[in-house]
């Protein structure tokens, strides 16, 4: 079940945290996977090396998804060189956490140009090459504050919200070419996003998280590695919560 051998695969922000698990494990899965980085190098390179330890298949590639003329012509480039691009996974993401009273107009440009453009450039390339093969998977990466809000966050929920408008839409859009988009919207996962979070308000929500405990980036990854399979061929226009009973 879920393999994915002989496929390509792109992960935008695949060198850390919840990218580098969905990495590791559509190439688990025997996919070849390009994983995407903006400056963290050395850490692609380390996520690359794990996956090739593993007898798998990578190579890492720098671009900024916010610069959506870059994104384009990396993600087509991309499917030109390997041939074909079967998933894209819009992970790449950034959080700037302000109450609103005192969000900047310019915090606000940045999320949305890497949260919402830089996926939506990331897709519109990948829907292209898909379109021709008639075929494709693209999972967006939302988030459990896009849908119930989340006190300090108005701008990332914004994004992350609007991520679930887009996963519908190009669902609409793109059903017909057998091109299945989905979401997949993560609780409170332990990374280095999440590291910013202040001590008391992670005791709060570890409280409201019914399994008790905070989620590991392979447990989105997982999720993640489904909706990339052909076993999830029904499934499309859907948001997958992974939040341990966070928000039913
Ligand atoms: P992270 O900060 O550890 O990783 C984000 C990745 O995105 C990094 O590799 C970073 O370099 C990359 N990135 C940022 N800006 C980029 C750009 N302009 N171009 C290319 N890459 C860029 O965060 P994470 O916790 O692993 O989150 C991954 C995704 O999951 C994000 O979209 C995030 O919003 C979402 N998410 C995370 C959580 C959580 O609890 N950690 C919860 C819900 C949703």
């Amino acid at each position: 079940m879920f393999r994915l051998d002989g496929k390509v695969a792109i992960v935008t922000g695949g060198s850390r945290g919840i990218g580098r698990a969905v990495a590791e494990a559509l190439a688990g899965q025997g996919a070849f996977v390009v994983v995407n980085y903006v400056r963290g190098e050395e850490e692609a390179k380390k996520t690359v090396a794990a996956i090739e330890a593993k007898g798998g298949k990578a190579e890492a590639v720098a671009f900024d998804v916010s610069d959506m003329a870059a994104t384009e012509a990396a993600v087509a480039d991309i499917a030109k060189r390997h041939g074909r691009l079967d998933i894209l996974v819009a992970n790449a993401g950034i959080a700037i956490d302000n109450l609103v009273l005192r969000v900047k107009d310019d915090e606000l440009d940045r999320l949305f140009a890497v949260n919402v453009k830089g996926s939506l450039a990331a897709a519109k390339a990948a829907i292209k090459v898909m379109m021709r093969a008639k075929t494709g998977r693209i999972v967006f990466l939302s988030s459990i504050v896009g849908e119930a809000g989340n006190a300090g966050q108005a701008g990332y929920a914004a994004t992350k919200a609007a991520l679930i408008g887009v996963t519908k839409t190009l669902a609409k859009e793109y059903a017909s070419r057998n091109i299945t988009v989905n979401a997949v919207a993560p609780g409170f996962i332990d990374t280095d996003m999440t590291t910013q979070i202040p001590g008391d308000m992670k005791t709060a929500m570890l409280q409201s998280i019914p399994l008790g405990r905070t989620g590991r980036s392979e447990e989105v990854a997982a999720a993640v590695t489904f909706l990339s399979s052909d076993e999830s061929s029904y499934v499309t226009g859907e948001v997958l919560r992974v939040n341990g009973g966070m928000l039913m």
